[in-house]
């Protein structure tokens, strides 16, 4: 963490959507962290907290590693904390939460060294890599130290198991300071992923979360908007990252742009952008960006599965436009033998597909989705 140069009261200004007042908000977050300061076994709260509040409460750029353990395995969550020297609303942006996807990585970290605090009004707090096993592991889809995967075990557990850890202290640690939350992926080291989209909870969480966490999914830039279906009827079943921000009432987007484990420069610099215009949007910088223009809704997304444990032989790229019952690759047994034909369901685009050969049964191969444009009713 970087010296602190001064303590101050943070107020903040309304913000769209903020799920807690942000005057009480930010006084809170001031008294705990002197509090905390001051003595760390009279307030007892973990070190997490203490040092997000410590690097809330005073203006600059702050480099932090929060520690997470089991009795086995120890690994920590790289953050960079950059405070305005205005009060104003807080971003949260979640890069690494699959370990494999490299473009969020790179633009979180290059969006983290740009940013100057002295042009924010308000704060921005960046997690550069949320599963530090899984990237350094280079694993796809879970942690080499647990096997789970990460995005499906929020709100994570205080005493799980790593992964089940990492996303307790984010959403109970983290989630908390935020007033919207980015969660960036890629499609993985092994998926091809065309187009880049943004993607919302549009029956999840109240209306006024729901309205601006659509404002968000739209303002990112992005010309693909996906409005999810799945519907919040117990904060337990919020098992992505995404949807417990919007559990806890906190507007939230999915970023998807990116992927086969490649660093696709066209991909961090569209998310990086992304990020710019979020915080425009939010009133943390003072920028106009012209409003995107012929966005896309991406619905009806149909997923072709494998039957079995195979070769994926795939025949198309993401990104393709498809017809029903084409060919879009085939599954082998291990000795090379043809024994599955993966076909398009329906006219569409093919918009996700496995880059590499591994395919597991009942694992996705390709999903295929049909656009259209979005309208004032989106
Ligand atoms: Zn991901």
């Amino acid at each position: 963490m970087v010296s602190k140069t001064s303590t101050r009261v943070v107020k903040s200004v309304p913000f769209r959507g903020t799920h807690v007042a942000n005057t009480a908000k930010s006084t809170m977050r001031l008294i705990k962290a002197l509090t905390c300061f001051v003595t760390l076994s009279v307030c007892g709260t973990p070190l997490a907290a203490v040092e997000l509040e410590e690097a809330l409460a005073a203006e600059g750029k702050h480099f932090l590693a929060i520690p997470v353990s089991t009795a086995n395995h120890e690994t920590s969550i790289p953050i960079t904390v950059v405070n305005g020297q205005s009060p104003g609303p807080t971003l949260l942006i979640l890069a690494g939460v699959h370990g494999s996807e490299y473009a969020p990585i790179l633009a979180s970290q290059r969006f983290g060294v740009a940013l100057d605090p002295a042009h924010l009004s308000g704060a921005v707090i960046i997690v550069h890599m949320a599963n530090l096993p899984a990237y350094l592991g280079r694993t796809i889809y879970t942690s080499p130290v647990d096997g789970l995967n990460l995005n499906r075990l929020f709100p994570g557990k205080a005493t799980g198991s790593l992964s089940e850890r990492i996303a307790y202290i984010l959403t109970s640690e983290l989630y908390p300071l935020a007033d919207a939350v980015l969660d960036v992926h890629s499609g993985d080291g092994n998926e091809d992923l065309r187009p880049f989209w943004t993607g919302y909870y549009a029956q999840a969480g109240n209306p006024e979360v729901i309205s601006e966490s659509k404002a968000m999914a739209y303002a990112f830039g992005l010309q693909y908007v996906v409005p999810f279906q799945w519907q919040l009827s117990d904060p337990s079943d919020a098992i992505w990252a995404g949807s417990a921000a919007v559990a806890l009432d906190i507007p939230s987007i999915d970023v998807e742009a990116g992927g086969m484990g490649i660093v696709d420069d066209e991909a961090v610099a569209v998310i990086e952008e992304g990020f710019h215009r979020i915080l425009a949007h939010m009133g943390i910088i003072k920028k106009i960006y012209p409003t995107p223009q012929n966005q896309k809704v991406i619905y009806d997304r149909q997923s072709i599965k494998s039957p079995i444990d195979g070769s994926w032989v795939s025949l198309k790229s993401a990104g393709e436009t498809v017809s029903e019952g084409e060919l879009l690759g085939y599954v082998t047994n291990w000795h090379g033998h043809r024994v599955f034909d993966a076909r398009s369901p329906k006219d569409g685009m093919l918009m996700l597909r496995l880059s590499a050969p591994p395919a597991k049964a009942g694992e996705t191969l390709a999903v295929v989705a049909s656009t259209r444009a979005a309208n004032k009713d989106d």
